[in-house]
């Protein structure tokens, strides 16, 4: 065996870009495509390189990072954790794991009541799923098309975007439901859709799956990954309305929608909608340590008094994720968080629209809090996308080049194909959002010029 030097004095930027080509594998890519910046650090909304060249993180990096780069609030509650306990077992009772679910039974909506903490999103959902299976006694979930929900196997079988294709055939006993992309109703029908206002849609689903069979239905009250797709009002309040009526429990996938980023606690929060069970991860604690969450009804809750939970994982509801979260929620409450999710949304917002007025290539904007998209076209009467759906090399090129000019600029932004996502730490400020907003209007240029 061979442990290589580790005197971190050595470290310049280019033997960490050679060790990480040679020996790291990236997520979603082709590895000897990749040229990644070596980043040195971070605060607040920036990060910078090795070169001491900064970035404001208009993206949150994976949208987790509500609390923006090294808190020091969050910091100093893992290392207070470390220095008390850094692990113990999923089985015994720990302080920081039974603080935060009492936590998370005060601010998540309606009756939500007991967490089962994971190491991230995917594995809440893959709880999420077995358990509605064991309550109802039922197989099928129905999940939607543009959808994002994890990359563990269950989870992948339950996204709909076309990551799911390289691991079919996947779980058994998914069923798909469109979804409620009102800018391009993808049943190409006129207000008021069936599809768009969700009951009817999933009714008619039922009506062929057979709705004894149907254990859950799970949507991300707004789609995030695939394109920051907010439901007309009504949606959510339809489908939980059409689930009640077959006995199909609801989960709400709040990965990346949830603990504010919204500009409300939880993004059903603003159609006062309650699922039977919500799923959580990343805003929960930053992502400082990895963390999920899945909460469940007090229904559930009773229902788990007298039945056997059959999941379980080694960090499950590990003690120093679990005290940032505590520590995070409390920060979110302390400095006021959510507020200013929501003011800081108001002025993108404001700034978008105005955008809107010299960019025709922006097609749509849809956002609430700081969870913003913004939909390039090539027409707007024709709605062409900038690039089409699963676009890849020169096809998204124009996209691509956007995104790479707002970074040497200094704002890191990415895209859904054609969609801007526009996330930002939750912490941000008006300065940094009008940063941003001059950066755009400088890039969308280059996408105007397909127009
Ligand atoms: N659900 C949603 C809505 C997400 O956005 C994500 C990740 O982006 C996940 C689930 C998966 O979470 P994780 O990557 O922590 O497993």
């Amino acid at each position: 065996m061979t442990i290589t030097d580790t005197d971190t004095t050595t470290w310049t930027s280019q033997r960490l870009k050679e060790t990480d080509k040679e020996y790291v594998i990236h997520s979603w890519s082709v590895q000897g495509k990749l040229d990644p910046i070596p980043v040195a650090g971070g605060s607040g909304s920036w990060f910078w390189d090795y070169d001491g060249r900064r970035y404001l993180d208009f993206q949150s990096q994976l949208v987790n990072l509500n609390l923006g780069h090294q808190h020091p609030r969050l910091v100093e509650a893992i290392r207070a954790q470390a220095e008390q306990l850094c692990y113990i077992g999923p089985g015994f009772a720990e302080r920081s794991r039974a603080e935060l679910a009492e936590m998370m039974a005060g601010i998540t909506p309606g009756d939500l009541k007991m967490t089962f903490f994971t190491t991230g999103g995917a594995a809440a959902n893959e709880n999420a799923v077995r358990l509605a299976r064991h309550v109802t006694g039922r197989q099928k979930v129905i999940a939607r098309y543009r959808s994002y929900h994890g990359a563990t196997a269950g989870a992948m079988s339950l996204t709909g975007d076309p990551r799911r294709w390289a691991a079919e055939p996947g779980m058994s006993g998914v069923v798909r439901m469109l979804d409620p992309y009102t800018y391009r109703c993808p049943a190409g029908h006129p207000d008021p859709c069936p599809v768009c206002s969700g009951g009817p849609h999933l009714e008619e689903i039922l009506r062929y799956e057979n709705p004894e069979t149907v254990a859950a239905v799970i949507v991300e009250p707004v789609t995030g990954t695939n394109g920051l797709l907010y439901p007309p009002d009504g949606y959510l309040r339809s489908l939980r309305e059409v689930c009640d009526k077959y006995g199909i429990l609801l989960i709400f996938d709040e990965v990346m929608a949830g603990f504010g980023r919204t500009g409300e606690w939880f993004a059903c929060d603003h159609w006062d909608v309650v699922p039977d069970i919500l799923t959580t991860a990343k805003g929960l604690n930053s992502g400082y340590v990895p963390l999920g969450a899945m909460t469940v009804s007090t229904r559930i809750s009773e229902w788990l008094r007298d039945n056997m939970f059959w999941g379980g994982l080694t960090y499950a509801g590990h003690p120093l994720a679990c005290a940032s979260g505590v520590a995070s929620l409390r920060i979110m409450q302390d400095e006021g968080v959510v507020e200013n999710a929501r003011t800081m949304g108001e002025r993108l917002g404001a700034g978008l629209a105005t955008l809107a007025q010299r960019h025709p290539s922006i097609g749509e904007i849809r956002g609430r809090g700081l969870f913003y998209g913004v939909e390039l076209v090539r027409d707007r009467d024709t709605r062409e996308p900038l690039v089409p759906f699963n676009a890849k090399g020169p096809a998204a090129a124009p996209v691509g080049r956007l995104l790479k000019a707002a970074m040497q600029r200094g704002v890191y932004l990415t895209a859904n194909f054609n969609v801007l996502r526009l996330t930002p730490p939750l912490v941000i400020t008006a300065d940094e959002i009008d940063l941003a907003l001059g950066v755009l209007d400088e890039v969308l240029d280059l996408a105007d010029e397909h127009y």
